[in-house]
């Protein structure tokens, strides 16, 4: 499996590539500032002491505090979470929101953890890392497995450790601890404005074929989204296996039965294929929602969309990126495309200093204003330096967190 953090670093060269930046901006955000390693021990249900491995890594605060989700799952490593906090660094660059990156990680399948383990984990992961996270310091929020329950376990343990109730520690809390309207859908929303402000210019039909590779926060309401906007949803996977049907999925039936049955097989009215064929199903639009490393060097050629849409987190490998642009499909860059979750997370952090709460209204009017702005001016970068859509946000990302820096 390609190492995410060398690709990360491998995709920053070849942005480098189109747009010359200094070398010594190149050398410091290479490395991330803070690598911090932590153990959990938790007391398990059946009375057995377990310690989990965490990780919190602080990228660059150059542009504001670090920010950035908290992921929990069995495969998380540091390689991973390095990667990612790198991504979050340049994703906030790109929404030019007032934040630096960062990430946090437990190595774990909460799946096999009980409510109160669970609950046991989330605050032990606040403990140990109580010093180093703050509104002005370094503000975290879900990622995959992580959700607004976490997070609310999480900034009540950092309240109390600490005093601050204000809540702007962490971002998507529930609503009624001090949450943001619309920060559950935000990524998938603001990936849809996103979509919606380049799908003539990418050179997209009015209704789009659309494949869906994960079935998570993102992915769920993705498949939502854009089905109401009438393009046909013709796959969707989970981790486990996938659906196709050409004449369109009903996406809610087939919604319905994986919360009726835990998972996407023996629904009737569609083909049941694997992960891996699901990338090959003939559509416009695929959107990878769920992990890193899904669009590779060997599987790559098989992709059967025009376009890569990535509302998940490094999904294509910089192999992967070169393969594509040879078979003239065109990828919209995760940093991009699933930056309208991190964003309202920033609403939601400044509604928390600010003791404010805005409506659904007002926070979708302020998203939809900023993906739409950064994605046309992301074009044009692109079509100026005459590269892809991936190295373009990477320019735009670097002049902005290289000028914070001073360099
Ligand atoms: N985990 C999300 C991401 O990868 C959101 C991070 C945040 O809201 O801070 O962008």
């Amino acid at each position: 499996m390609s190492n995410p953090f060398e690709n990360a670093l491998s995709q920053l060269r070849r942005a480098k590539a189109v747009q010359d930046f200094p070398e010594d901006f190149l050398t410091r955000f290479s490395t991330p500032d803070r690598e911090i390693h932590i153990s959990i021990p938790v007391r398990m249900d059946d009375g057995s002491l377990k310690i989990f491995e965490g990780y919190r890594v602080q990228h660059n605060n150059a542009r504001g505090p670090y920010k950035g989700g908290i992921r929990y799952h069995q495969d998380t490593d540091i390689a991973e979470v390095k990667a990612l906090a790198l991504w979050m660094a340049l994703k906030c660059a790109v929404a030019n929101i007032p934040m630096g990156g960062g990430k946090g990680g437990v190595t774990v399948n909460p799946k096999n953890l009980s409510d109160r383990e669970l609950e046991a984990l989330s605050r032990g992961w606040i403990q140990k890392l109580v010093d180093v996270i703050g509104p002005k310091k370094d503000v975290p929020a879900p990622d995959v497995n992580t959700n607004p329950k976490i997070m609310a376990w999480m900034v009540d343990e950092y309240g109390k450790m600490t005093g601050d109730t204000s809540g702007a520690v962490i971002t998507g809390k529930p609503i009624d601890h001090g949450g943001s309207e619309g920060r559950g859908t935000a990524t998938a929303q603001g990936g849809f404005y996103v979509f919606e402000a380049l799908q003539e210019k990418l050179g997209l039909p009015e209704v789009c074929r659309v494949s869906v590779q994960g079935c998570g926060n993102a992915g769920q309401i993705a498949a939502r989204l854009w089905e109401q906007a009438g393009h046909k949803i013709v796959a969707i996977s989970d981790s486990r296996g996938a659906l196709a049907n050409q004449e369109g999925l009903d996406r809610e039936a087939v919604i319905a039965h994986k919360e009726a049955t835990g998972s996407l097989s023996g629904f009737a009215g569609a083909k049941e294929i694997t992960n891996e064929e699901l990338l090959a199903v003939p559509c416009d639009v695929l959107i990878p929602a769920a992990l890193e490393n899904q669009i590779r060097g060997d599987n790559a050629d098989r992709v059967g969309a025009k376009v890569v849409f990535e509302l998940a987190n490094g999904p294509t490998t910089p192999e992967a990126d070169d393969i594509l642009f040879a078979k003239g499909i065109l990828v919209v860059p995760d940093i991009l495309a699933n930056s309208g979750g991190v964003t309202v997370s920033t609403f939601e952090w400044e509604q928390n200093l600010k003791n404010e709460h805005w409506t659904e209204e007002e926070v979708f009017i302020k998203l939809k204003e900023i993906m739409e702005r950064e994605a046309l001016g992301i074009y044009e970068k692109s079509q100026a330096l005459h590269t892809d859509l991936r190295r373009a946000a990477f320019s735009i990302a670097i002049e902005r967190i290289a000028k914070a820096m001073g360099m």
